[in-house]
């Protein structure tokens, strides 16, 4: 079959994957979505019961609202703020119906490589199309061909762990029963049993670990005895708790606000400079150890929330570009380096930023971020039209994209990934007070000092 009229396979049907679907079927081309769970968006579903931080206004793709019109879909009111479960059911898996055959579930992408040719061959490899091995929910094997394949699998299943160094802590497997990294669902019974009463390290400094506190801060004011032990790796300064009122998005802001009066009204300790080497058993509780000797307090739960980090094993067939710091394509990296941008500013990024040595495949949506946080579904319903477009031919289209992305206001002149004890500051950080709308391909923001 000539090549181009191979499907575009896309690797996930969450919000951006299922918006890289809607993007393709606008311009005429056959999109064929792989999705591992049983239905539609399966990782968000997961965390169904938190409320997202950005409104339905900014977390619909307006290609997919194009595809979802004629079925009497209409986008609920935009300035509400859905909550997971909300997002799956009222928009994602509608959509995810309006593609019908087109979205595949029970599909699991176990490799992707050039039909014919394995990483190493050069020989007519642009030529070939690429082979998508997939395993199938009873447990079997199939093989699609296609002519490109956009990865947006996420990287939810990947959470990053307890330990500093990027590895588990020491005994941390062992101690799995106690440790969770997720955000609890305390509106659960049992989820709510396991946390009330009881002392709880959370481990992590972003919107989800400020979820936690501000979750359990909730809990201890009805079950006495609750308490939440803030472990950080860095000080605590004015970025820690995010932008606050200056926040561009203010559910965000305000989540870092809630987390913040935890601490003060004394419903959660935070404990700075902290980067866990070790947890111990001690009879029924655990121990958190630090790589400098520190031992806290023993606490009876864990809840480790330091980010994602993308699972790159079934490309390891393709010849990738990424950066070596996180994992992100390698023109993206500098663009979204928490180490540099304090701010949380996105830089305008589409197809290019996006390519790889490896023609036609293009990792999408929050795993194209590889390890960097404050990712935004905005981000990716750009990035999947731009991408798109290219797949089409329409290279003007391609590089003329303008995106809005709220800013999360801190203007730290230090990067969020500071040595422990360091407070960040705010000097010199004129990147948050520029205008954030920004000309993705061009390369540089429409108005901006930079940082
Ligand atoms: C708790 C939380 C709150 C967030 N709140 C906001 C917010 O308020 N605003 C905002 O803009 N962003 C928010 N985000 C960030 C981001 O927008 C979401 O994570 C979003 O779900 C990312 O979409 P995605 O399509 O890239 O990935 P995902 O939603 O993770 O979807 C990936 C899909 O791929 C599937 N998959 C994985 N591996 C495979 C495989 N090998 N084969 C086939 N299928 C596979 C998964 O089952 C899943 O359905 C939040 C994230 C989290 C975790």
């Amino acid at each position: 079959m000539e090549k181009q009229n191979l499907p575009v396979v896309v690797v996930g049907a969450g919000p951006v994957g299922l918006a890289a679907a809607a993007h393709l079927v606008e311009r005429g081309i056959e999109p064929l979505v792989l999705e591992a769970g049983a239905s539609a968006a399966t990782a968000v579903r997961e965390w169904a019961h938190v409320r997202l931080f950005s409104p339905w206004a900014e977390v619909t793709d307006p290609a997919a609202e194009k595809l979802l019109a004629p079925t009497g879909w209409t986008r609920p009111d935009g300035t509400t703020y859905p909550t997971g479960g909300d997002w799956a059911g009222q928009y994602l898996q509608p959509l995810a119906d309006a593609l019908g055959d087109q979205v595949r579930y029970g599909a699991t992408v176990t490799g992707v490589a050039r039909a014919g040719r394995d990483r190493i061959v050069d020989s007519g490899r642009e030529e070939q199309p690429f082979t998508v091995h997939i395993r199938t929910a009873d447990g079997g094997e199939e093989r699609i061909t296609a002519r490109a394949v956009i990865d947006a699998s996420g990287t939810w299943s990947t959470p990053g762990p307890m330990g500093a160094n990027g590895l588990p802590a020491l005994g941390e497997r062992t101690a799995a029963d106690r440790v969770s990294y997720r955000v609890p669902d305390l509106k659960d019974p049992a989820v709510r049993a396991r946390y009330a009463g009881r002392r709880t390290a959370v481990v992590g400094s972003g919107a989800s670990a400020f979820t936690a506190l501000a979750l359990l801060a909730d809990l201890a004011k009805e079950e006495p005895g609750t308490h939440a032990v803030w472990i950080l790796r860095r000080g605590i300064g004015e970025a820690t708790y995010g932008g606050g009122e200056a926040d561009q998005l203010p559910a965000r802001g305000a989540l870092g606000l809630r987390a913040k009066a935890a601490v003060e009204e004394g419903h959660a300790s935070a404990v700075t400079g902290f980067r866990t080497e070790a947890v111990e058993r001690d009879d029924d509780r655990l121990v958190l150890v630090a790589e400098d000797g520190r031992r806290l307090d023993p606490v009876d739960e864990v809840i480790v929330l330091t980010g994602f980090r993308p699972d790159l094993s079934f490309l390891s067939e393709l010849r990738l570009g990424l950066d070596e710091r996180l994992e992100a394509p390698t023109a993206l990296a500098p663009l979204i380096d928490p180490n540099v941008h304090s701010c949380g500013t996105v830089y305008p990024h589409g197809v290019k930023e996006l390519s790889h040595p490896e023609q036609g495949v293009y990792l999408a949506g929050m795993k194209s971020y590889g390890r960097a946080p404050t990712f935004l579904a905005l981000t990716g319903y750009e990035q999947v039209r731009s991408i798109t477009a290219a797949l089409a031919g329409d290279h003007e289209a391609a590089e003329r994209v303008e995106l809005t992305l709220p800013e999360t206001g801190v203007c730290g002149g230090a990067g969020l990934f500071d040595e422990p004890g360091t407070a960040q500051s705010d000097e010199g950080g004129g990147c948050c007070a520029a205008p954030a709308t920004l000309q993705i391909g061009t390369g540089a923001p429409a108005a901006s000092g930079g940082c």
